[in-house]
């Protein structure tokens, strides 16, 4: 399939019944605060090109964030760091995302989830992980042959992401490689070879309290463009 085919498929995904009715319930609740906004609460699609050299693999769309404006990253303060250093580093056409149609463009860069459901309290459940795990799958399959580099914010996606790129036959170290900010590890497939990129993610968790710096989070990104020829 197109990415564009995917995405519109993944968007009427209802697989998991806990986390269809926390995101439409959010939606319910939160409606009024946004009452000028239509309020997503639905899955939310990765975003940026087809043809992207770089991807990146965050957990889950935030409550009010992505599962809000529909957009991955958007419209929260872990989203306001992200594009903040994506522009800093020459990757997004503007400092901030406010909303899906807010112009905002990735130069090479697209953005996606191992889990397209905002979940409560951030952490989604191992079965809904493993549901999702398909539509990461389909995703990296339509976007690997492009790809040169993956930036994983956090271990939850580093794991998910180290899976996936082993279901699609890729091959990973043995033991996998463990997930630590700037780390980085090599898998290989038909004479190829993608990087993968370690961050701590952009939570506000991390962000607040400084363990992850804008300069920290700008290096890791420069590092993934530069291995791919951005
Ligand atoms: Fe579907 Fe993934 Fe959402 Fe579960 S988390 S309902 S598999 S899109």
């Amino acid at each position: 399939p197109t990415i564009a085919a995917l995405d519109a498929d993944l968007v009427e995904c209802r697989a998991c019944p806990r986390l269809v009715e926390w995101r439409e319930q959010v939606a319910r609740d939160k409606r009024a605060a946004f009452a000028d906004q239509t309020y997503w609460g639905r899955p939310v699609p990765g975003f940026g090109p087809a043809d992207a050299r770089v991807v990146i693999l965050g957990l889950a769309p935030a409550a009010h964030g992505g599962n809000r404006t529909g957009r991955m990253f958007t419209g929260d303060q872990s989203g306001d760091v992200l594009f903040r250093a994506l522009y800093d580093v020459g990757l997004a056409s503007r400092p901030t995302a406010v909303s899906a149609d807010d112009g905002m463009r990735l130069h090479g860069v697209r953005m996606t989830a191992p889990v397209h459901c905002a979940p409560p309290q951030n952490k989604p459940t191992v079965a809904e992980r493993d549901r999702c795990a398909a539509w990461l799958d389909a995703e990296l399959a339509v976007l690997q042959p492009t790809l040169r580099s993956v930036v994983v914010l956090g271990a939850f996606g580093w794991q998910a992401g180290l899976r996936a790129f082993a279901d699609l036959g890729w091959i990973v170290d043995r033991p996998r490689p463990k997930f630590a900010h700037g780390a980085r590890t090599v898998i290989r497939r038909d004479g190829k070879e993608l990087v993968i990129f370690g961050s701590y993610h952009v939570s506000q968790h991390n962000t607040f309290t400084g363990r992850l710096t804008p300069t920290m989070l700008e290096d890791v990104l420069t590092a993934a463009a530069e291995h791919a020829g951005l």
